[in-house]
């Protein structure tokens, strides 16, 4: 699959230009390219509480299930952008919320061209940890 960067990067700077940052004024946002084609975006959104702030790579995300796309990886290249349109580098919450919807192979645009997820989220935890590691003997919740 051919990756259009430059669209994508547009349509992250697109999108962090709605950003709801009265607190940080750090609008950000993200696009991703699915597996089957299309294009996801999202916004970062923040709270008063500040612990309520949701990243952009969340409204990605949240956009992505909305979408109803269902490959396994659903997400095959991101790229996030502050509103100058330069790329911001996920948080570390974002890199495991991404490591979920794109596996270790996933494309992150960086300044210094795009990078594999697993170059910024090395040794990552995932579902394979919970099946392998669970205690039988602890009650269900
Ligand atoms: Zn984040």
């Amino acid at each position: 699959m051919t990756i259009d960067w430059a669209a994508l990067r547009a349509a992250a700077t697109d999108v962090a230009g709605r950003a709801y940052a009265p607190y940080s004024r750090l609008r950000v946002g993200a696009a991703g390219l699915t597996a089957d084609g299309r294009v996801v975006t999202g916004c970062n959104v923040e709270n008063a509480s500040f612990g309520l702030t949701l990243c952009a790579e969340c409204g990605l995300v949240s956009a992505l299930h909305a979408a109803g796309v269902s490959a396994v990886p659903a997400l095959v290249a991101v790229d996030v952008v502050a509103g100058d349109g330069a790329p911001l580098a996920p948080c570390g919450r974002c890199r495991q919320l991404l490591q979920e919807a794109g596996g270790a192979a996933l494309l992150v645009d960086t300044a210094d061209g795009p990078v594999p997820l697993s170059d910024l989220l090395p040794a990552a935890f995932g579902g394979p940890d919970l099946s392998a590691r669970r205690d039988p003997a602890q009650p269900e919740g």
